[in-house]
């Protein structure tokens, strides 16, 4: 059997990792701060599974583990001279929780476990009446709150009023003296007996027995179950528990207690950081009852430096900065210290990895590498890989640059809440919110916005106003909800009416006025509160240098490539400056947005007529040869893949009165027939229905235009010069077949542009994987095609059987609540489910086709515990948003570190 308890200074023997899971982080921490000579108060840890046994509302203490805390006991007696229970020189402990998971505050501890009216006085002969009796009266609160369950709130009550009956009711805890302890010691001992007849009063060993079942029973405590429910630590885990001897930091004018962080947690700055309350115990700094000082005198609120650790007692400040240091170094990261200072010596009481910000984070990663504290590595494995997407974020050029370019504010308004936003200038609210659902690019545009426009903001990418100022209802609601606004920008004239928006030129311009109309492109910056004519390209801001350094280490370190999915030629080029290695999904979808464009489609699939049909799909090919062009010329040789159109052709049907009535007009048709085919058209469930190959097999008209385009716009760029990658995705496929036929035509499709323009170009031709059949049939897609990209989206709605729209109903509570599933599926790969489709599509794919590439395309390509499980399965790329990319680089390069580093 495993021993049930560790004393700190236990001779080594056993690793410290194999000891946390038996005792716990705090125990670990204070072993190991023991094995290096630190100053920590003698003790000993009591296993998790000690613990078990006195789970049980009745348990008894069994006696196996009173023999062992006996024993503890008695090394601390050799350590410290003291005795445990002795009446002239007794011992007191803390007796104190600690998981081997991290969970700050949430279970309970008691201090100064030992002191009763027979050990008062003993301690009294130390420190002096007044402050035995201080530290018998926080035993006698914790005790009752932890062990008796009395409310907190009965000796807050009793406290004040003896401050009241004193005629200070304002005064300090640390201000009473004996004789108000006294009186106050005998009402809090008499609240007790009365509360629980049974526990209390009680000898200094059943206090240590009850105070140890109490911390181990605080592991179910409503707060800690509900923390651990949030941060997927496991129920089964369990606590540890700690038995210490007690320092005092209420000892006198030289003592207090303390926190100190090795940096600073939120700027990631390296300066000892931290807070001190003199003639405190521990619990005091944290329950705000007194302001804390700062440690430093640097860091200290303006006027309040004296007060400070450094400038009160500038040799205990020292020395916490001496231990400080030391710790970070043996620990290799920041820490996040627990002190008490007892007449003017530290102790060390507590050490933990910092918890910081995302910036911070950053920071400190690279400063302990560049300082060479840690290995670039652990540097890299450091920072939490999915916290770091806004650290970097896009932003206009310069003033001055795009003036350079001949490129001027159309206006300038109030710079109300940061980003950059392009999309097309919609005045009205509804329509608004309807284009952006259907996912377009949205500019709201108003004179001012009112509270009912909030949908509307939510869906737009950024928000104009005429009117209004920082503290607008636009300005306010956009800062909220995180979108890039400009406000009162007053030289612009909004009319609803007309649909225009008319930009007046500054006055002393001799420029005319410019017009806009609905539809129309805008790009705003709210950083600045400028707004441009058309779409403007982005670059890439870092919000700090040592991101950059972070970067180009893991980008050093990655196997696993890292692609975008971007739909436009803009968004194309701004993944390119956000260090993009090539487009791994281009939606074709979003080509067809403009009006011209969507009536061109509507007609080739409402056309009967073959020839008719041809004259349309003709306009589709030129239309889009002319974006394919610039996504490669900004790509620059980066490899394209171009997923074919996939959306149910149901989303592209006209609708309404004067969408059916041009499409009949383009057809010539009447009104009725228009409507009866497009009615024709209609679908129950479009997203399992005629979408995807299915339309490329059934109207191969499309695909042939779509190919057609693809290759030649491939061509072009190629004869201009410009190395160019194309590659060709088949969307939807469930059936081996779909893919041959697809992938052949493609091919067959190529080789008639080649010819007719006497040139070639190398392309890849790919299926999606998006399908649970797709999966079992792999080996059978495999053998037609260059490349699988894994659609996880669409792969994790039909895995589950639920739609990803629809899953925001009850997916959170599944999550959250209930604990049904330990995460949310659509944002993080279900590996055990989702994974294992894709591990045998990877297996019986790569079987058949041993050069088979194989991409991720779907959201979980951007979340870093996802890209964790593609890099182990030997993908060579995923594909993810743009806001997503530095998350993707960065989990791509742990990966890498992770796997360089387990021992097969
Ligand atoms: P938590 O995990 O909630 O921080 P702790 O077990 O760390 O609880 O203890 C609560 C407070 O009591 C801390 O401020 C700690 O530093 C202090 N403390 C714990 N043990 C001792 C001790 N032996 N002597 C002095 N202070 C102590
Ligand atoms: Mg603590
Ligand atoms: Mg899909």
């Amino acid at each position: 059997m495993s021993a049930l308890i560790y004393s700190f200074d236990h001779p080594a023997g056993e690793s410290l990792d194999a000891l946390c899971l038996r005792f716990g982080n705090k125990a670990v921490g204070l072993i190991e701060m023991t094995r290096l000579g630190l100053p920590v108060p003698a003790g000993f840890a009591i296993s998790v599974d000690a613990g078990r046994a006195l789970m049980a509302p009745d348990a008894p203490f069994p006696e196996s583990l009173r023999v062992a805390v006996g024993e503890g006991l008695e090394r601390v007696e050799a350590a410290t001279g003291l005795r445990f229970g002795d009446p002239t020189a007794p011992l007191l402990v803390s007796v104190r929780s600690g998981a081997s998971a991290s969970m700050p505050g949430m279970l309970d501890s008691v201090l100064n476990v030992g002191l009763d009216r027979s050990t008062l006085d003993g301690l009294a002969q130390r420190g002096g009446r007044r402050f035995a009796l201080d530290a018998y009266r926080r035993l006698l609160q914790m005790f009752g709150d932890v062990v008796l369950s009395v409310p907190r709130d009965v000796f807050e009550k009793l406290l004040a009023g003896t401050k009241t009956r004193l005629g200070r009711p304002a005064m300090l805890d640390s201000e009473l003296d004996a004789e108000a302890l006294e009186a106050l010691t005998t009402a809090f001992e008499a609240h007790l007996t009365h509360a629980s007849p049974a526990l209390f009063p009680c000898s200094p060993q059943r206090q240590l027995e009850l105070a140890i079942t109490s911390v181990y029973r605080s592991w179910n405590n409503p707060r800690a179950q509900r923390y651990r429910g949030l941060q997927g630590i496991p129920d089964e885990l369990g606590t540890a528990c700690v038995v210490q001897a007690m320092v005092f930091g209420n000892h006198g004018p030289r003592s207090g207690a303390g926190v100190a962080f090795t940096r600073n947690p939120s700027t990631g700055e390296r300066q000892l950081y931290g807070e001190f309350l003199a003639q405190a115990q521990g619990e005091d700094v944290v329950a705000g009852a007194r302001t804390p000082s700062s440690l430093g005198a640097k860091s200290a609120i303006p006027g309040r430096e004296d007060r400070s650790l450094e400038r009160s007692d500038p040799e205990a400040f020292a020395r916490v900065e001496q231990l400080a240091a030391a710790l970070e170094v043996h620990f290799r990261d920041v820490q996040d210290i627990e002190f008490t200072v007892e007449d003017g010596r530290v102790y060390l009481l507590q050490t933990r990895s910092a918890k910081r910000t995302a910036e911070a984070s950053v920071r400190i990663a690279v400063s302990l590498a560049t300082e060479g504290k840690v290995s670039r590595d652990e540097a890299l494995a450091m920072v939490d890989a999915n916290a770091i997407a806004n650290l970097l974020r896009t932003r206009l050029p310069s003033a001055e640059e795009l003036l350079a370019r001949d490129i001027k504010p159309i206006a300038t308004g109030l710079a109300a809440s940061p980003g950059v936003a392009v999309g097309r200038i919609v005045f009205d609210p509804e329509a608004a919110e309807r284009m952006a659902a259907e996912g377009q690019d949205v500019l709201l545009v108003r004179r001012d916005t009112t509270p009912e426009d909030i949908v509307a903001m939510k869906g737009a990418r950024g928000i104009l106003t005429a009117a209004g100022g920082l503290t607008s209802h636009a300005a306010v609601l956009s800062r909220a909800l995180g979108k890039c606004c400009v406000a009162g920008a007053s030289t612009l004239q909004v009319d609803y009416a007309s649909g225009t928006l008319t930009a007046r030129p500054r006055r002393g311009s001799d420029e005319p006025p410019r017009t806009f109309t609905v539809g129309d492109t805008l790009t705003v910056d709210g950083s600045t509160g400028r707004v441009y004519a058309g779409a403007l390209d982005v670059v890439a801001a870092s919000t700090l240098p040592e991101l950059d350094t972070l970067l180009a280490w893991a980008d050093e370190r990655r196997t696993v490539r890292v692609r975008a999915n971007a739909d436009t030629p803009r968004d194309v080029r701004a993944a390119a400056a956000f260090g993009a290695e090539g487009i791994g999904l281009c939606r074709t979808e979003h080509m067809f947005f403009a009006d011209e464009r969507l009536a061109a489609l509507r007609c080739v699939v409402l056309a009967i007529d073959e020839q008719e049909r041809e004259r349309w799909v003709g306009r589709i090919e030129s239309m889009q040869r002319g974006d394919f062009e610039q996504i490669f010329e900004a790509m620059a040789g980066h490899p394209v893949t171009i997923r074919l159109l996939d959306w149910p052709l149901h989303e592209f049907m006209p609708r309404d009165d004067a969408s059916l009535a041009a499409v009949a007009k383009d057809l010539n048709v009447p009104l009725r027939e228009a409507r009866r085919r497009a009615g024709s058209r209609n679908e129950v469930n479009p997203m399992i229905g005629h979408r995807g190959v299915r339309v490329g097999l059934t109207i191969p008209a499309i695909y042939r235009a779509q190919i057609r385009a693809v290759i030649s716009a491939a061509v072009t760029v190629s004869r201009a010069g410009r190395a160019v990658a194309p590659e060709l995705l088949i969307p939807l496929t469930a059936v081996g077949e779909e893919v041959r036929r697809v992938a052949d035509a493609v091919r067959a499709i190529a080789e008639e542009v080649f010819a007719e323009l006497g040139a070639r170009v190398a392309f890849k031709v790919g299926t999606m994987i998006e399908l649970p059949r797709a999966c079992l049939v792999a080996g059978q897609m495999a053998r037609h095609v260059d490349f699988f990209s894994f659609g996880t989206n669409d792969l994790t709605q039909t895995t589950f059987g639920i739609s990803r729209d629809d899953s925001t109903h009850f997916i959170p509570a599944y999550v959250d609540e209930l604990g049904v599933l330990p995460q949310n599926p659509f944002r993080t790969l279900d590996v055990v489910g989702v994974g294992e489709l894709i591990t045998m599509a990877i297996d019986r794919g790569r079987a058949a086709h041993p050069g088979l590439g194989l991409g991720v395309c779907g959201a979980q390509g951007g979340e870093a515990r996802s890209i964790q499980f593609f890099a182990d399965h030997g993908v060579d790329y995923v594909s993810c948003d743009l806001s997503r990319l530095v998350v993707a680089r960065l989990a791509a390069a742990q990966a890498a570190a992770r796997i360089a580093r387990s021992p097969h």
